[in-house]
């Protein structure tokens, strides 16, 4: 179950509903929605409830939740509409620390996937 949320992060706002999301998914741990500014055709968020800042902060004790999201990747993309492996597939990417891209400090792992060209990656 989610623990800490922190009240001034847009992401924690999502899940709480108190900023609208398109949302793709959602379970006790996890929630998914589409990204504001996609791009690719498909383009979603995955994001753990609990307040993690990035991969930077993941420990031993978030193992099984990550494992989870991991497990839920494929299967999320598939009912958003990517295209079957080997010939559609996703890409999986997280952007950690100012250095590696991240803008919003609550761990997100970016799904894209669809026909190309994509606007970007
Ligand atoms: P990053 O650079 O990895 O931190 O990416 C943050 C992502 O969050 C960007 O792709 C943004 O388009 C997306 N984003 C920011 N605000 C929202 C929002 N309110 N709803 C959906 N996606 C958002
Ligand atoms: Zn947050």
């Amino acid at each position: 179950m989610a623990d800490a949320q922190d009240p001034n992060c847009i992401f924690c706002k999502i899940i709480q509903g108190k900023i609208p999301s398109r949302k793709v998914y959602e379970d006790d741990d996890m929630f998914a929605f589409h990204d504001i500014n996609p791009w690719a055709p498909v383009h979603f968020l995955l994001i753990p409830k609990s307040h993690i800042p990035s991969m930077a902060q993941v420990t031993e004790a978030h193992a099984a939740l990550l494992g989870r999201m991991l497990v839920k990747v494929p299967q999320l993309a598939l009912q958003e509409g990517v295209n079957p492996y080997p010939e559609g597939g996703f890409r999986l990417l997280t952007n950690t620390g100012a250095e590696g891209g991240q803008e919003v400090h609550h761990l997100h792992w970016h799904v894209m996937g669809g026909p190309r060209p994509w606007l970007r990656g």
